[in-house]
């Protein structure tokens, strides 16, 4: 029996209590939004629509301050330390937002011999906006070496490998807060003591902002990039958080043009909606249904989950695997499962998952998890897997 706190916030997900025979399981992908959240978008389109920055009338001030407003909300979501002096940049997604802290604010201090340290077994997100970003230096006469950021054995970032890679030339590191495949929780802070207080570390939060609190504060990054879309707002949106406290300010290219206003108020509704559900108690329900659909493939054999084992154990002291399980089965190929899933309306995502080049060789099923799935859905996932056990 779901918890009554968790009932009353998938009640709000019109197009979850909709389609009762469908489980959404790609939330990693991109979220369903609450009725806050559409309610919110409608009520800006039909009472002051206009463009911001551009006021002499009320309509285009108040959208004007609908946008510094949502630039204050996401501040406080991120528990931004600083907020006099942080930048918030509304961009169409975590794609864009990474390409712009490289090209707009890395790739210009670029120097013959300096370094960038990136995660090539994370999202291609977070790999193609640096090597564009060396490359841009390269043409410029600046060779730029690239770095592979090192992973242990948890599929966690190396920290005692990564103290070595770090030399005085590191302009900058690349992080991922939760792999979009892993599902873990990388540790940061141990990304940070192994960098030094100089280094610059630009964070993929993409899975993480929405899933689990985020302090800007705790996590001591300069750059952190997140999708509004897979925090339930709507899609294309995303959000460039910069610190401004090592090297020279962040002032986003093309600033001038017309915001997506509507996808802007979306996201501050979402950031409310998400601070009201608790993002504590999120983080705890999705991890909980991620255990529960581990430990069910645990008991069928053609199945192999990814990722580090020892997050996987019942009661593992190793908490730090968010709600994305990702798996793939010995004989049915990863895409035909999904079809065969899908028949069922058990929504995965597989394929490659935009895996970068150190990353997975072969397709897998990905299951990701937010605060409107339950355990019944999980149950009637690992039923129809465990018919295909035998397969
Ligand atoms: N980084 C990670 C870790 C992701 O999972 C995704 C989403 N596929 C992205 C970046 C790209 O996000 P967006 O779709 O908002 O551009």
């Amino acid at each position: 029996e779901p918890a009554s706190w968790q009932r009353a916030l998938r009640e709000q997900f019109p197009i979850v209590t909709a389609h009762p025979d469908v489980a959404y399981l790609d939330s990693a992908a991109t979220a369903q939004k609450p009725q806050p959240v559409l309610d919110a978008v409608m009520a800006y389109l039909t009472s002051e629509n206009a463009n911001a920055a551009r006021g002499t009338y009320p309509w285009a001030n108040r959208t004007t301050a609908r946008v510094e407003q949502a630039r204050d909300r996401v501040r406080a979501f991120l528990a931004d330390p600083a907020p006099e002096r942080s930048g918030v940049h509304f961009v169409s997604g975590a794609t864009e937002g990474l390409r712009a802290v490289a090209r707009d604010w890395l790739a210009p201090q670029l120097r013959d011999g300096d370094e960038i340290v990136v995660p090539f077994a994370d999202h291609n997100a977070n790999i193609a906006p640096w090597q564009e970003a060396a490359a841009v230096a390269r043409a410029g006469g600046a060779r730029v070496t690239l770095r592979a950021m090192p992973y242990d054995s948890a599929h966690d970032y190396d920290a005692a490998r990564l103290a070595e890679l770090v030399t005085p030339r590191t302009r900058m590191i690349a992080a991922t807060h939760v792999h979009h495949v892993y599902g873990n929780d990388m540790h940061l802070a141990r990304l940070r003591a192994a960098a030094g207080p100089e280094v610059p570390i630009c964070l993929d939060a993409a899975q993480s902002v929405g899933h689990m609190p985020v302090s800007v504060a705790d996590l001591d990054v300069d750059f952190l990039v997140f999708s509004g879309h897979k925090a339930m707002a709507l899609p294309g949106t995303g959000v460039i958080w910069a610190g401004n406290r090592r090297g020279p300010a962040y002032v986003p290219a093309g600033w001038q043009g017309t915001p997506n206003t509507s996808g802007i108020v979306s996201l501050a509704a979402a950031l409310d909606w998400l601070d009201a559900a608790g993002p504590d108690r999120i983080a705890r329900w999705t991890r909980d249904l991620g255990a529960r659909l581990t430990a069910g493939l645990s008991g069928l054999d053609a199945y192999q989950v990814l990722g580090c084992q020892d997050s996987l154990a019942a009661g593992s002291a190793v908490q730090r695997r968010q709600g994305i399980v990702t798996f793939r089965h010995r004989a049915i190929g990863s895409n035909d499962l999904g079809f065969i899933l899908a028949a069922d309306g058990l929504l995965v995502r597989a394929d490659g998952h935009c895996q970068g080049e150190h990353g997975e060789e072969t397709a897998s099923v990905r299951v990701s998890l937010h605060v409107y799935n339950t355990a019944q859905e999980i149950d009637r996932l690992l039923a129809r897997l465990a018919e295909l056990n035998s397969a």
